[in-house]
């Protein structure tokens, strides 16, 4: 049988960048690792020498960690029809970073399709579609562009499978499309993952096709289905449940997909402060069959 491939986000900072990201993930038993190649909420963005991207790899050959995928910023909004310098901002920015995530050797960039801004779903989703066709017409990098399923809080597009694939019609190259699954997400969508895990894949599979799916993000939800939240639990602490997120990862239909955590740090006894990661211990609870 073919190894699951798990693993969670981890930081990419200090002096040895993504060389201290592969070390973390190393420590929770992870084969696969996400980053941001910079700070999630901000374009502040180091050069790519200063990545550290050889040593890295170079650890990561030892530590069995084969593959990588990276996270664009939350602040790229390619759905934001109002205010133009917005959109532009999210359209070079994405660039910059296909060619920032070529050269991590990593095959996979997780983008939030976008949020309408009170512009309307239509406007919102067209608007998508424009920044992606302005951003890979021109792009030969191999690298795919994975819209992530969102949670629909606020403005949010990709909410449903239907957005999603208006998304994918209106782009010219739809070959460098995929999708990245976040369970929390799906969940607060609306769609009822605990209790028909089977039927929310079948509705996947007829909207989009279960073979787009190159990233699944496995989180619990501090909310109920259709919540349109969007706050991730750690594992068997939400509204989906451990025995759902299980057969998730063990679901052969994804073994060659990454399965990456985004469950909240947990604070030591007696204090406030999120200091210890979970991830040691939820990829163990996962990977037991
Ligand atoms: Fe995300
Ligand atoms: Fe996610
Ligand atoms: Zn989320």
């Amino acid at each position: 049988m073919q190894k699951i491939k798990i693993g969670s986000h981890v930081k990419m900072a200090g002096k040895e960048m993504f060389l201290g990201s592969v070390k973390e993930a190393e420590s929770y038993g992870a084969n696969v690792l996400m980053l941001y190649t910079g700070a999630p909420q901000n374009t502040v963005r180091k050069e790519i020498e200063a990545l550290n991207i050889e040593a890295g790899w170079e650890y990561a050959d030892k530590a069995g960690i084969e593959e990588i995928v990276v996270h664009a910023p939350y602040i790229i909004n390619l759905g934001n029809a109002v205010k133009p310098e917005t959109f532009e901002l999210g359209v070079s920015f994405l660039e910059k970073e296909i060619k920032r995530t070529a050269a991590m050797r990593s095959r996979i960039l997780i983008l939030h399709p976008g949020a309408h801004v009170g512009a309307g779903e239509e406007a919102g989703i067209a608007q998508i579609v424009k920044g992606l066709n302005l951003v890979l017409d021109d792009n030969e990098d191999d690298v795919f562009v994975a819209l992530e399923t969102m949670a629909g809080k606020g403005s949010e597009l990709g909410r449903t499978f239907e957005e999603l694939k208006m998304i994918y019609d209106g782009v010219n190259k739809k070959d460098r499309l995929r999708v990245c699954f976040d369970t929390c997400h799906v969940n607060d969508a609306g769609y009822r993952l605990a209790e028909d895990y089977e039927g929310v894949l079948r509705q996947f599979d007829e909207v989009i096709g279960l073979s787009q799916i190159a990233a699944i993000h496995i989180n619990d939800s501090m909310n109920p289905c259709g919540a349109r939240k969007d706050r991730h639990a750690n594992i068997g602490e939400g509204h989906i449940g451990t025995e759902i997120l299980k057969k998730i990862v063990h679901d052969e239909r994804f073994a060659k997909i990454p399965k990456i955590l985004e469950t909240p740090w947990i604070c030591e006894e007696g204090s406030k402060e999120k200091t210890i990661p979970p991830y040691k211990e939820e990829i163990a609870l996962l990977l037991e069959s």
